[in-house]
């Protein structure tokens, strides 16, 4: 399994400041909530784990970097009987990813519990592998939908004991074609159970996708505010042609360390790239055709802050949550608000401030009228005339992401990395940025300034006591 927990430490702004200990949580878990820095509910955790600690069945939407995992994890692990050694909650996701970030904070939430045990099961690992880890016995586990469904066809996933279903990212789920493998699932999980769904958006597919295995669910729907003060949003008036080359011209004049610019369409993902390369701006991009390899290293080299663009449509870009992003760029205007919403609400977070640049062409004003009126907001329009990045210096990332070829496979962990960089080598921890650790490689991302050096000095010296490959990337 591939660790992206590193993708994930920003903690949402709490604004409401109820505490945890108002619920009817162990004191163990209380304990570890203290622990975990979580001080007080976010909003969607204040409005659905009174709910779903009750036992009722639950729909919950809100954005993402909400909270939402852990407002099904403490349900979940709340139900749960650790002496039981039998499956007790099962958690479905729509990719790979969002499956090992969710087992990460189920991890982190259930630490104080001993020897609660969480399988991963999705598609792209080896079935046999995966049978072999079920006889050894589960309580929890989480995974793809096609995967899950495959286990029960074989009868390689025992269900009986099962009292919590969760379904997140249901909306994605469904974008993605899931509709049958979940109902399925469903169908072969015992009818005395809670089943609790969460999604960021609330397409018409989710209560037809409810009626089919939810009993009478509560709904909990937190609309979207972002404080103004945070986000703050400009739209520039772009003739088509024009518009790639206005996505350069705008990262050149706000700078920003980390963007996420949004396309409508794949093809136009490509094109963006293209031109930001020849402007020797350094950009990533998502795709559905990717290995899982190589968009691991997108999104470490993204979140390390050693790349400064990721290009992405809608669909690649969901769930994934990213800390300290300065910009969204929308390339193109998206024709649904509430989509542009969810957009922009992926910058501003934790108490930075952040901008949201829209690009808005002729044939797509109506859009910004719809835009405008769900936000309540009157829109601020800017010429790309008004921006100078002609004499600009070239935007440049402050990191570069060195590759380890060893990983979790050798036992390497992230304390052996920076130790090797900052004892013989003789860097500073502030030379230092985030590394992460897969099974067969690990990332370190080192100040730009460094790095060829760090790569020499680490390729001459030893990484846990035996020399290693490097590679800046
Ligand atoms: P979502 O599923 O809604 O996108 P996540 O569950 O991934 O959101 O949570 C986003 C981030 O917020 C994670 O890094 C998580 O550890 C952190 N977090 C969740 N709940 C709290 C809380 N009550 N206080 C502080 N941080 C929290
Ligand atoms: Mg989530």
């Amino acid at each position: 399994m591939t660790d992206i927990s590193q993708l994930t430490p920003s903690p949402p702004a709490s604004t409401t400041g109820r505490p945890f200990s108002e619920l009817p949580l162990s004191p163990a878990i209380l304990a570890t909530l203290q622990q975990l820095g979580y001080l007080t509910m976010t909003p969607i955790q204040a409005a659905s784990l009174p709910v779903a600690l009750a036992g009722h069945d639950l729909i919950a939407q809100a954005k993402t970097g909400s909270g939402k995992t852990a407002a099904f994890g403490l349900p979940l692990l709340t139900n749960l009987n650790p002496r039981r050694f039998a499956v007790q909650a099962m958690v479905l996701c729509p990719t790979r990813e969002l499956a090992d970030q969710v087992t990460q904070e189920i991890r982190r939430l259930a630490r104080s519990a001993d020897n609660i045990k969480i399988l991963t099961l999705c598609g792209g690992s080896i079935i046999r592998t995966q049978i072999a880890s079920l006889e050894h016995g589960a309580h929890i586990i989480v995974g793809t939908p096609g995967r899950i469904m495959d286990h029960i066809d074989r009868g390689t996933l025992n269900l009986e004991a099962l009292n919590t279903l969760v379904l997140d990212e249901a909306d994605r789920m469904l974008e993605m074609g899931f509709n049958d493998q979940i109902a399925y699932v469903a169908k072969h999980c015992p009818a005395q159970r809670q089943t609790l769904l969460f999604s960021a958006t609330y397409p018409e597919g989710i209560a037809r996708l409810a009626r089919q295995f939810m009993r009478t669910p509560q709904e909990v729907k937190l609309l979207e505010q972002h404080e103004e003060s945070k986000i703050r949003q400009r739209f520039y008036k772009v003739e088509d042609g024009d518009r790639l080359q206005a996505v350069a011209t705008l990262l050149k004049h706000y700078r920003p360390v980390s963007t996420l610019a949004f396309c409508n369409t794949k093809q136009q993902c490509r094109s963006l790239l293209e031109v930001l390369h020849a402007q020797g701006i350094k950009a990533l991009t998502l795709n559905g055709d990717m290995e899982q390899r190589e968009r691991d290293q997108v999104l470490i080299q993204f979140a390390n802050r050693s790349s400064s663009v990721l290009v992405a449509t809608d669909v690649a870009a969901r769930g994934l949550d990213i800390a300290q992003l300065e910009a969204v760029i929308n390339v193109d205007v998206t024709p649904d608000p509430e989509v542009h919403i969810h957009r922009i609400g992926r910058t501003g977070r934790a108490d930075q401030d952040g901008w949201a640049l829209s690009l808005c062409a002729p044939s797509e004003r109506n859009r910004i009228i719809g835009i405008a009126k769900m936000m309540h907001i009157e829109p601020e329009w800017h010429e790309l005339g008004e921006l100078n990045s002609e004499d600009e210096a070239p935007l440049v990332p402050p990191m570069v992401t060195l590759q380890i070829l060893g990983g979790r496979k050798e036992k390497i962990r992230p304390g052996d990395v920076l130790g090797a960089l900052t004892g013989e080598a003789g860097f500073t921890r502030e030379q230092v940025g985030k590394i992460t650790v897969t099974d067969q490689s690990t990332y370190v991302a080192v100040a730009r300034n460094i790095a060829q050096e760090a790569v020499r000095k680490l390729s001459a010296g030893k990484v846990k006591g035996k020399t290693v490959k490097v590679r800046a990337l």
